[in-house]
């Protein structure tokens, strides 16, 4: 059985755009989880991978089509692994204080005051998980790692969480300062959904 079409499970608009990007060369048509009503996934698993899991089961269950998740999030060696699974909401703190990308960063920056840039290694991870459908035993999975350095202050203007302060050293750069192109051909997400492709192609999953 081959696919063309799948619902992406992810509702960040920041990561449907480099989705879309990412598959624009191919014939395969994706919607956003928002056109099927989808709710949101109880993301309790405790690794990338599982939550991906969860969350493309939630969305083929919901859309009645193939469906491909992402987790994403960083990792600070200082930190061991923090933010990790828990990247999206590092700063919440249940008072009422609204969880931001700048929230977030500043939280990150401050943790890391007087670290060395030795020891300021870190890196993004991307889980994607593709279920042809809600009771799929076999989902298609695989993960993929970017290598960077948490800068002392953010830098650039594009993309969205954690990349103004992730220094990039193969581009002498912040991820924010990366032309648009690039980032999605060597994020961690571009190498994940290229490894998924290969994947599916092998398995002879796409139309
Ligand atoms: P998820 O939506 O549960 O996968 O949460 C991922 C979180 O990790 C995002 O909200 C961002 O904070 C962070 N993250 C993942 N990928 C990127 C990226 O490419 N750039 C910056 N931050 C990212």
């Amino acid at each position: 059985m081959s696919y063309s079409k799948f619902v992406i499970a992810s509702g960040n608009a920041g990561k449907l755009k480099e989705f879309k990007q990412l598959f624009a060369d191919t014939d395969i048509n994706i919607c956003p989880q928002s056109d099927f009503d989808v709710p949101e996934a109880i993301e309790d698993g405790l690794s990338f991978i599982e939550n991906a899991i969860i969350k493309a089961r939630n969305a083929a269950k919901h859309s009645g089509l193939p469906s491909i998740a992402d987790d994403s999030g960083l990792e600070v060696d200082a930190l061991n692994g923090a933010p990790g699974i828990y990247s999206a909401r590092f700063s919440e703190d249940h008072n009422g204080v609204r969880v931001s990308d700048d929230t977030n960063n500043a939280k990150l920056l401050g943790l890391l005051d007087g670290v060395s840039e030795e020891q300021r290694s870190a890196r993004f991870v991307c889980a994607l998980a593709f279920m042809r459908h809600e009771n799929d035993p076999s989902p298609v999975v695989c993960a993929a790692r970017w290598e960077g350095v948490i800068l002392p202050a953010p830098r650039g203007e594009s993309g969205f969480g954690y990349d103004p302060i992730f220094y990039v050293p193969e581009y002498a750069c912040a991820s924010a300062e990366l032309d648009r192109d690039i980032k999605n051909r060597v994020s961690h997400r571009g190498q994940a959904l290229k490894i998924l492709l290969d994947q599916l192609n092998e398995l002879g999953l796409l139309l």
